[in-house]
């Protein structure tokens, strides 16, 4: 009985998602989205929402991951309002028929390339930023006049519900639509056809986001994860390695409590460097999160009870609690992890083969620094690299001998704001980029245009064939 409740509800959602997609399918052939005009006034709705309900998504960021309203103003809501700028500032440009040029041998042509929109997309989004990882790739959607499902993570539920609820009051219903739910929701819509799908999330669901769009030929774009390095070089001035070391800090705990597909996973040390730096990180987390961090609201909290568990189990291997050289508690009523660094746990541990994604700060020593190269470089490849030091040919040699999404020196996460870089993975950590014109391009098809006249032609492209029209 039970079964057959939850397979009438399955088909009342597959008939709402299908009528709800001839209906987006059947508004997108009127054209309407193609006007630059419309597009505009989409992304202001996206601007408005932003500034209208901030109150709200504070809330509910509070509510659902415990972020506090400055990392969520910085991460989240103050970067997405610089997109919509960013994007309304140069939509224009970006629409404009580019002209080609062509060989002489062409002439009488002209060619151009045409950006046109690609129909009806799916996004499907993560929830350690349930606002920035929604709407970034909506603004990028919405500017290149596409149709758009937008499924929000089920694990960030106040987030998804002000998604789904409020954000329609600011677009247009007939081009936009949000989908709560979770897995069984994500394959329902899996199984329909879209013209592009933006997926946002973990390698596992990636593959089945890839393996269902192959059936249609939906082209795909996989913001993936994965152990993003920091690499840290010594320094001579204390000024920089404090810097450094902030920075470190900040893109490990300082966003989202670690839970964050950027963020940093692990640090790459010199051995004589180790106990020195993990006396300064000591006192630099203390002077953040205060003697008692639990106390603190400067540090979000685990998402919910199944990953704080995980969290908690990678530090339940033996080998494993005896490096942690700082924090290590846990409060699974708050949900709550303290800011822990551990030194050099076994590399073989889950701890330094899965994704950490939370608070937990390993640091692994090498003999020479120029060691990390090879290290990087037996792992899978990142999304983002992180490296601090101000030698030159180190940094050369970064760039040329390793390969991630994004190379960050002597800062973490700042990549992710700006509009000018791509932002995506390559490997394991995914493939497609967006952001800035880049999301524009991702949700675009540029049309080749050639346009002929009949002033002159040649006699010999025509057949019939004979040799001496081969010499010609
Ligand atoms: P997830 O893969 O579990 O879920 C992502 C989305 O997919 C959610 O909306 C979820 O409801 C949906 N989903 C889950 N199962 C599905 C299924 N069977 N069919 C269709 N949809 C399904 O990942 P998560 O827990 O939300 O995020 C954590 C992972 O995402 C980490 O690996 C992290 O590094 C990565 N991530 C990447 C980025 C990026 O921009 N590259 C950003 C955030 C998170």
């Amino acid at each position: 009985m039970e079964m057959e409740m939850e397979m009438e509800m399955e088909m009342e959602i597959v008939r709402d998602l299908e009528t709800k997609m001839e209906e987006l399918r059947e508004y997108y052939r009127s054209g309407k989205t193609k006007e630059a005009s419309w597009r505009k006034s989409q992304l202001k709705g996206v601007l408005t929402f932003l500034k209208e309900r901030e109150e709200e998504i504070f809330k509910a960021l509070k509510q659902d991951i415990g972020k506090h309203h400055v990392e969520a103003y910085r991460d989240e809501i103050g970067i997405l309002i610089k997109s919509v700028h960013f994007a309304l500032k140069h939509l224009k440009k970006w629409m404009s028929i580019r002209k080609a040029e062509l060989p002489w041998v062409a002439y009488p042509t002209t060619a151009e390339v045409v950006p046109e929109p690609l129909g009806l997309v799916l996004i499907i989004s993560s929830w350690n930023l349930p606002f920035g990882l929604s709407l970034e790739p909506l603004i990028g959607a919405l500017a290149a006049g596409n149709t758009v499902v937008l499924k929000p993570s089920e694990l960030s539920p106040t987030c998804s519900s002000l998604l789904a609820n409020a954000l329609p009051n600011y677009l247009d219903n007939n081009a936009v639509k949000v989908i709560q739910g979770g897995a069984a929701v994500g394959e329902q819509l899996l199984e329909q056809k879209w013209d592009k799908i933006l997926f946002t999330g973990s390698a596992r669901v990636g593959r089945i986001v890839m393996t269902a769009a192959a059936k249609h030929l939906t082209p795909v774009n996989l913001e993936l994860g994965g152990k993003c390095p920091a690499i840290l070089d010594s320094f001579s001035s204390s000024w920089d390695r404090e810097h450094a070391m902030k920075r470190i800090l900040s893109g490990k705990y300082g966003t989202c409590a670690g839970q964050a597909c950027i963020g940093i996973d692990y640090v790459l040390v010199e051995k004589k460097l180790a106990s020195s730096l993990v006396e300064s990180l000591k006192m630099l987390v203390k002077k953040m999160y205060g003697e008692n961090p639990k106390e603190s609201n400067s540090i979000a909290r685990i998402i919910n009870k199944q990953h704080f568990l995980r969290l908690k189990s990678l530090l339940d291997d033996p080998e494993v609690k005896a490096s942690v050289v700082y924090g290590g508690s846990l409060d699974e009523d708050s949900l709550f992890i303290e800011p822990t660094i551990l030194l050099d746990p076994p590399l073989d541990a889950a701890i330094m083969t899965d994704e950490v994604f939370g608070p937990l700060l390993p640091i692994i020593t090498l003999k020479k620094i120029e060691d990390s190269i090879e290290f990087v470089n037996s792992k899978p490849k990142a999304l983002a690299l992180y490296v601090f030091t101000k030698n030159e040919k180190l940094k050369k040699r970064i760039i040329s001998e390793t390969s991630s999404g994004s190379v960050t020196f002597n800062d973490a996460i700042v990549q992710y704001a700006a509009d000018t870089l791509p932002f995506g993975g390559v490997g394991e950590s995914g493939f497609g980029k967006y952001h800035g014109k880049f999301s524009f391009d991702m949700f675009s098809h540029e049309k080749a245009v050639l346009r002929r006249n009949f002033l002159i032609d040649f006699w010999f492209r025509f057949p019939p064939w004979n040799d001496y029209k081969l010499q010609l």
